[in-house]
């Protein structure tokens, strides 16, 4: 969403500042009403007809013969230089495989992003049953959906990897945004973006499914920082589908799941225990344990020793 009343400012600066330009000078006179009235909605570009275009410090934008504006939106083809000064879409940009960055989240610095700002904003990408969470062996949000629901970009962006993957996540589309995130979306139908596509939030970028590692249709959504999975639910109010703050600090916690210290249970080894017990006695997977602990399901459970089941 663009600041409207910035807008009008800079517009009225732009144009009734520049007094050695006749069409600004024929411009000023049209717009004087213009700036008088409210701004209408964006959505009449069709039904209005252009009188013209002019150049803003923020863009063009249109003139419409009922005296409402809007900005030009160019389809965006490349990023400025500008934009990707950090060479976020340079560095580190792999299409062949998931992960681009290959790090340790020991060497991951602590960092306050911002999620979006005037001109990008977040879409949740589908909404449905939340029905799996992230925990340490699911690394995203499971969200139900029927087969061939349009599935939509969380940000701006631009897609690194858009293809089948063996791993399990089925047909994938990974994106990596301008606030350094990157989000997964796997077990899609039907994929409707390449690889280096701009991509705008909320743009629809594939059809969900069933497909790789995968029970029935569903989307699996990842939030990564650095490849580094964290919990979207540290981002994203589920039930409004709305942010939950416009920044987010990045620190070491925030790559734990969400209830890693309020959940946290550790046992004591007795005799006979074995790991496959354990997830049945406290209702997780062997999976799960061997995650929290970064034992392997073969890894003999000495008496005594501590191990964490919850
Ligand atoms: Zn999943």
């Amino acid at each position: 969403m663009f600041d409207v009343a910035k807008f009008s400012r800079s517009f009225a600066d732009n144009i009734l500042n520049e007094p050695n330009n006749q069409t600004m000078k024929l411009l000023k006179l049209w717009m004087l009403p213009l700036l008088l009235l409210p701004i209408f909605s964006v959505a009449q570009r069709n039904v209005n007809a252009i009188i013209d275009t002019v150049e803003t410090p923020n863009g063009a934008a249109i003139l419409y013969k009922n005296f409402t504006w809007e900005y030009l939106q160019n389809e965006p083809v490349l990023m400025s230089q500008d934009e990707d000064s950090t060479g976020l879409f340079s560095n580190q940009w792999v299409n062949s495989q998931i992960f681009a960055y290959r790090i340790n989240v020991d060497s991951i610095h602590d960092t306050l992003i911002v999620l979006t700002s005037n001109d990008r904003v977040f879409s949740m990408p589908i909404y449905g049953k939340l029905f799996r969470g992230f925990t340490y062996s699911h690394k995203g949000l499971d969200i139900k959906l029927n087969k061939g629901d349009s599935v939509k970009a969380a940000f701006d962006g631009v897609v690194r990897y858009a293809k089948y993957n063996r791993g399990g996540f089925g047909n994938l589309v990974i994106i990596r945004h301008y606030n350094g995130l990157e989000t997964y979306y796997g077990h899609l139908s039907k994929i409707m973006v390449k690889v280096n596509e701009v991509v705008k939030a909320g743009e629809y970028i594939a059809l969900g499914g069933s497909t790789g590692r995968s029970r029935g249709p569903h989307l699996h959504f990842e939030v990564r920082y650095k490849d580094i999975p964290l919990d979207p639910l540290r981002v994203i109010d589920y039930d409004s589908q709305k942010l939950i703050s416009n920044t987010f600090p990045i620190t070491k916690r925030v790559f734990y799941p969400n209830d890693y210290v309020a959940n946290a249970l550790i046992i004591r080894i007795k005799s006979g225990d074995t790991v496959g017990k354990l997830a049945r006695k406290y209702h997780t997977s062997v999976k799960e344990i061997c995650a929290m602990n970064k034992i392997k399901q073969t890894t003999t459970l000495r008496v005594g020793r501590s191990i964490r089941v919850r």
